[in-house]
């Protein structure tokens, strides 16, 4: 069953439910205590006529007051005096044919009865003055009561038939208003399964939990866009840098196809660059890969004492300080023993590499570089130094984006992707840490990772 209907259903009984039990209250109250009323009347009348006739002293003078009763009555109501051997001796009423045959009592007795459909309330009470010794007999009409709650349950049922629609109408209603953000939420999610990603739920001015709710909705749908388009942009990115090495292998092999067979020369220089565009696909690859692996990879944290880190950076420095002999790499590290890095090695050891990677591709004519680590309760700084080309202030802020190279054709020259930064700063960004890069164009760069202690 759908939602509407549900809550629907449920308003209706609630209010109907409401309705009845408050009006069947009432209802029974109102009958009990007309009814008491009823009675008080009728006992009330009793005990005058009880008290008045204790005072006669016999059957005689009884019948010959009976003026007096008359004043003691009361409307819809017949008063009678019966004797012991069941023989009226005085009535007192408007209409005397109601009445039923007269009987002596021994007891008092309040009944109901019900005479040719008039309902009747019969009081008897015996009574004993004198020479005399019978019964008074109060008998009330109560059709006019009886009738009035008739119509009063009438109104009750009519009134209940009515609350049964209204209260479906205003279920229907509270339903529709407590569902009109979920379905304006469902037609938006069909429009963009229909039309893309573009689409948002309008939200009202109210500021309800239904409008948090949209908002949220909204917001959520911007980051999947958001998302979405730098997922597409980074295929684009990533297809068109993987295009360019195939060309050239591409060109070459062509090259080879067509003349190289015979020339010798043209054969081992295509060879040479082929595999050198094929190193740098290899290298295009494993970094994409880091790249898309990178995020959900933090399972390995360890955490590295700062004696480890040490050790670390020295083994780096003297692992690059083997390979490029022309430079100069020069550690300026000053711990603090026990304090701990939050960071699994694997990603420590990437980062670095990237990062004195770039120093020395990027170096000019001063082979010198400078690795500083400082560590202090509060943090963990790292800083690489190189003296080469530097990088234009304007461009520092995009050095970080995928593919992003500020000399294009020299960084190519060089073999680079423009991917390592945007490693760096992902790995450094699972770790809560920071990067920033201060340079001197042609002169020197620095870049400065910072991870909390
Ligand atoms: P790769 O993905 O192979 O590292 P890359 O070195 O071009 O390629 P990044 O490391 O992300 O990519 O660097 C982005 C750009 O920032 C580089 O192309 C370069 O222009 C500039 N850059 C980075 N480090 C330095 C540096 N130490 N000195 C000068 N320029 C730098
Ligand atoms: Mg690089």
């Amino acid at each position: 069953m759908r939602i509407k209907w549900k809550l629907t259903l449920w308003a209706t009984f609630l209010i109907l439910f409401l309705f009845l039990a408050y009006s069947l209250s009432q209802y029974v109250v109102i009958q009990n205590w007309a009814a008491n009323q009823e009675t008080k009347t009728v006992q009330k009348t009793m005990k005058e006529v009880t008290a008045y006739i204790d005072e006669m002293p016999s059957e005689q003078a009884i019948s010959e007051s009976a003026s007096y009763l008359e004043v003691l009555n009361e409307d819809d109501q017949t008063i009678r005096l019966i004797n012991d051997n069941d023989k009226t001796v005085v009535t007192i009423a408007d209409d005397a044919d109601e009445l039923r045959p007269p009987k002596h009592v021994t007891e008092k007795n309040l009944v109901k009865a019900n005479q040719e459909d008039d309902p009747l309330l019969i009081y008897k009470t015996p009574v004993e003055t004198g020479e005399f010794s019978g019964t008074v007999e109060i008998t009330r009409d109560i059709e006019d009561y009886e009738s009035l709650f008739e119509q009063i349950g009438m109104v009750v049922i009519i009134a209940g038939l009515a609350a049964v629609v209204l209260s479906f109408i205003g279920g229907r209603f509270i339903s529709s208003q407590l569902l009109k953000p979920i379905n304006s939420m469902i037609s938006t999610m069909k429009k963009v399964k229909e039309n893309g990603l573009k689409e948002r739920m309008p939200i009202k001015q109210k500021q309800d939990e239904m409008a948090e709710l949209g908002m949220m909705f909204n917001e959520l749908m911007d980051n999947l866009e958001t998302s979405f388009q730098q997922q597409q942009q980074f295929v684009e990115d990533a297809s068109h840098e993987l295009k360019t090495p195939l060309t050239i292998i591409h060109g070459h092999l062509s090259l080879i196809q067509r003349w190289g067979k015979d020339n010798p020369e043209v054969l081992e220089r295509s060879i040479q660059l082929s595999v050198n565009e094929t190193d740098r696909l290899t290298h295009l690859v494993s970094e994409l890969l880091t790249l898309t692996k990178g995020q959900n990879d933090s399972s390995d944290v360890s955490h590295m004492e700062s004696s480890q880190v040490k050790q670390k950076l020295e083994m780096l420095i003297e692992n690059y300080q083997l390979i490029h002999r022309e430079f100069e790499i020069r550690p300026h590290l000053d711990f603090d023993t026990g304090v701990t890095l939050k960071m699994s090695q694997n990603h420590f050891e990437r980062m670095m590499i990237i990062l004195l990677d770039n120093a020395i591709t990027y170096s000019e004519d001063d082979k010198v570089i400078d690795v500083r680590a400082r560590q202090t309760a509060e943090q963990l700084t790292i800083d690489v130094t190189d003296f080469g080309t530097g990088i234009p202030e304007a461009e520092i802020p995009f050095v970080f984006r995928r593919f992003y190279r500020v000399d294009k054709s020299r960084s190519r020259k060089h073999g680079g992707n423009g991917l390592g930064l945007a490693i760096v700063m992902d790995l450094v960004a699972m770790y809560n840490g920071t990067i920033d890069i201060d340079s001197r164009y042609g002169e020197w760069t620095t870049v400065t990772v910072t991870f909390p202690g």
